[in-house]
């Protein structure tokens, strides 16, 4: 018996103590399961609200801001809350906020004292937390369950975030009023500076704000706003906050009027950056303030001298030549903040046609190479080079001209030539890897036109290849020994400041995309102040510091540029319409140069490149050539030129011939005697290089003709053809009255006094002399003309007439 209770007894424990097992396991994992909806109750993000793009300048000041995608003025969540806003804040809404979890029971139960008292809802009891919760949950209806779960989300919320964290999400998110959220975009609006320096009047004045937003409107509110306001100030002053003297100077602040509008400058880096992937960000840029208004004023105040001629854009760039970092971006004229002239376009980052803005890369290019020295003759005569036939923009040529003095006067001609001798496709390559990103055509597409604006570039790349090349020059002192060389020196300009970004460790390699020597020359070229205007002459720039400039127009007078460089900066000015109309003086040096030259004149700076003399050579070069001289060249000047340079063709112009001793006639040891001539060095140039030549330069002293009985067809050829060029295609446009049109051939011959006989296809068609002009009617067709002069020096050429239109 006693052994069947003790079973029984034992039974009754077993399922007891199963019943109990099973409770507390059900307990368990109710517990859980209540923990876990705990847990993630809370939103891991808390706030979806689009918010304003918000630019700053290298120093966090703001530049501009752009409106929310929900047209709040809602900046991204500030970090700290600004001392005096959280004092007055907490003395207004939440006094025990540092010591309680969440939850306030003791103000909630004065809450509900009052509101009994009232008979409605005065106050909320609400704890800053909770309010953090409410205004996460926008639009949630206002009911006893919805306060319950506020209470519950704002213990959660502690349990995530320490004290500064809640404040700083409250501050961020609280309405101040109309469409303005968060403090820092209530202090711009209404105070017009950030929330870094508030009054305690007002810090005050904002604590009070986002419990009754309205009243900051205009109106009778206003009154309260200010009552509401000083009984805060009262309390600051209770609590030993503010001392009594504080408190009554700062009740005598107005509350703000009208709200301010954001600050707006460089908005167009705003609009880029937003574009870019920054949209609802602060982004921290390199820009100078103070640099930017300047530039920004300069810019508008051409734009009145500009649109005075119809020319209605104009963008302007200041890059850091060190970093690469901009300084100062004007994307574009600012007329009244309106958009009638397409103001709004950012032109520094729309591709244009480049004009002569590229030929400093190419004279580089082509020094580095030693294909040419600084100063080398290049041909400037009517050419034609598979039917593309480049013109200079005065239509005139030089017969010959130094590639330095080509390359500031931007004659066109000697560029192509200089194209065509470095090859365009190898300079299509270069391009893209000094840093031009639009050139998406292929390099046959361009051809030759490539030196003369035939492609298209923004001033953001044109401006980051003259600073790249200037950090290579300047980085070139800076890495002793043989690898002297980082490439990585050429790179896009930023905006963007770049924060404990990993240590950009060099890695040197003998040589890059240009010798620091070519670049040196090419800089040193480009320091004349003195250019031609391409309508008005001549034009001096003066300024105080060395630079080293090129400016640029495109063809119809769509654009103007001018960049310019130092040590320390690049400028880069485009002028233009931003709907692409041309107008007449719309070139470089009279619409963009302006500009540059001003921006250089409020940017400090005075130093100028080292010369890169290890990897330069000091040799004796041809004063009239340019070239490395001859035995035969009278004048010499020493000159340091890059390395390879000593591997450029030495003079061909300097000749020795032989005078009679008069130095009257050319003569030979054939028909004189050694003893009756002398020989002599003379500068000789191509018939056709001489014809256009001699109009320019009177002191240019001809060959002597030979003695008449040493005459002799000798190597020298006495005649070019100037037109048609040889093996050219011509079309020849029927006359008005429909008869066929004639063209016009031309020959230069050395000897002005000399006839010329012509013959086309096998047939005499007549004979010139003096200036050799002949007017024919050939028709389409394949053809050959000869040239007789009566010493009996022939010519023989082919061109085709395409047709006869
Ligand atoms: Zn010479």
């Amino acid at each position: 018996m006693e052994v069947l209770e003790h079973k029984n007894m034992e039974g009754v424990r077993t399922v007891w103590g199963q019943l109990t097992g099973r409770i507390a396991v059900r307990l368990y994992l109710f517990v859980v399961a209540l923990c876990v909806t705990y847990y993630f109750l809370l939103p891991s993000r808390l706030f979806n609200d689009p918010y304003s793009t918000v630019l700053q300048d290298s120093s966090g000041e703001l530049l501009s801001a752009a409106i929310a995608a929900d047209g709040q003025w809602r900046f991204p969540q500030i970090q700290a809350v600004p001392e005096k806003f959280s004092q007055a804040l907490i003395t207004f809404e939440d006094k025990d906020f540092f010591h309680h979890h969440g939850i306030d029971l003791l103000a909630m139960g004065r809450a509900i004292k009052q509101n009994i008292q009232a008979g409605r809802i005065v106050s909320g009891g609400s704890t800053i937390s909770m309010q953090v919760i409410r205004l996460s949950g926008k639009g949630m209806p206002r009911t006893v369950w919805q306060k319950l779960l506020e209470i519950i989300l704002a213990t959660r919320l502690e349990l995530r975030c320490d004290k500064q964290e809640i404040l700083s999400l409250y501050a961020s998110h609280a309405p101040f009023g109309g469409n303005v959220v968060g403090l820092e975009a209530a202090c711009w609006r209404y105070f017009g500076r950030g929330p870094d320096q508030l009054s305690w009047a007002e810090a005050a004045l904002l604590a009070v704000l986002p419990n009754a937003p309205a009243m900051i409107h205009p109106g009778k509110n206003r009154e309260k706003l200010k009552k509401k306001r000083d009984w805060l100030l009262n309390k600051l002053l209770a609590h030993g906050l503010i001392d009594a003297e504080t408190c009554l100077l700062s009740k005598a602040e107005r509350i703000p009027d009208a709200p301010h509008p954001l600050p707006s400058e460089a908005h167009h880096l705003l609009t880029r950056a937003a574009n870019e992937g920054y949209s609802g960000r602060v982004i921290e840029s390199t820009i100078d303030r103070n640099l930017q208004h300047v530039v920004e004023g300069i810019v508008n105040d051409h734009y009145l001298r500009l649109a005075g001629n119809q020319i209605f854009n104009a963008s302007a760039l200041v890059l850091d030549v060190r970093s690469g970092n901009a300084l100062a971006y004007v994307g574009n004229t600012n007329p009244s903040k309106s958009d009638i002239h397409g103001n709004a376009v950012d032109v520094i980052t729309a591709p244009r046609s480049t004009g002569s803005i590229l030929k400093p890369i190419l004279y580089a290019a082509m020094l580095d190479e030693g294909k040419i020295l600084p100063g080398t003759l290049l041909p400037d005569v009517p050419t034609t080079i598979n039917g593309f036939s480049p013109k200079n923009f005065s239509k005139a040529y030089d017969g010959v001209v130094h590639a330095d003095e080509a390359l500031v006067r931007s004659l066109n001609i000697p560029a192509v030539q200089l194209l065509k001798t470095y090859r365009y496709e190898k300079f299509h390559a270069l391009l893209k890897k000094v840093g031009m990103h639009t050139l998406d055509q292929s390099a046959e597409h361009y051809g030759l036109a490539l030196i003369l604006g035939g492609a298209e570039g923004t001033l953001w790349d044109v401006c980051g290849i003259y600073g790249s090349m200037a950090r290579s020059l300047t980085g070139y002192f800076q890495h002793p020994g043989k690898d002297r060389y980082d490439k990585t020196d050429f790179h896009s300009p930023h905006y963007l400041k770049i924060k404990n970004g990993p240590m950009n460790v060099p890695s040197l390699e003998a040589t890059s995309w240009l010798s620091a020597a070519s670049i040196y020359q090419t800089f040193n070229a480009l320091t004349e102040l003195y250019r031609p205007g391409e309508e008005s002459g001549w034009k001096h720039f003066s300024s105080a510091t060395k630079i080293a400039w090129k400016t640029g127009t495109s063809f119809g007078f769509r654009d103007g540029w001018a960049i310019g460089v130092t040590p320390e900066y690049v400028v880069g000015v485009w002028v233009g319409n931003a709907d692409g109309e041309g107008r007449p003086g719309l070139t470089g040096i009279d619409a963009a140069a302006p500009i540059m030259f001003d921006i250089f004149s409020r940017l400090e700076g005075r130093s100028w490149f080292k010369r890169p003399e290890m990897e330069m050579k000091k040799i004796s070069v041809c004063r009239q050539s340019g070239q490395r001289n001859t035995a035969f060249c009278s004048a010499t000047d020493s000159l340091w030129v890059v390395t390879a340079g000593l591997q450029s063709r030495p003079c061909g112009y300097h000749k020795e011939i032989h005078v009679t001793k008069d130095g009257k006639f050319r003569v030979h040891a054939a028909c004189e005697g050694l003893d009756n001539m002398r020989k002599e060095s003379w500068f000789v140039l191509p018939p056709m290089q001489e014809y256009y030549f001699r109009s320019k330069n009177l002191s240019f002293r001809p060959l002597p003709a030979f003695r008449k009985d040493c005459e002799v067809t000798t190597a020298l050829s006495a005649m070019d053809l100037i037109y048609p060029k040889p093996d050219s295609r011509i079309f020849i446009p029927r006359e008005l009255n429909g008869v066929q049109g004639q063209a016009v051939f031309q020959v230069a011959h050395r000897n002005s006094q000399v006839t010329i006989h012509w013959h086309l296809d096998g047939a005499y068609v007549g004979s010139t002399m003096g200036k050799h002009f002949l007017p024919v009617r050939p028709g389409a067709g394949k053809h050959t003309l000869v040239v007789v002069d009566e010493n009996g020096q022939t010519l023989q050429e082919r061109f085709e007439v395409l047709s006869v239109l």
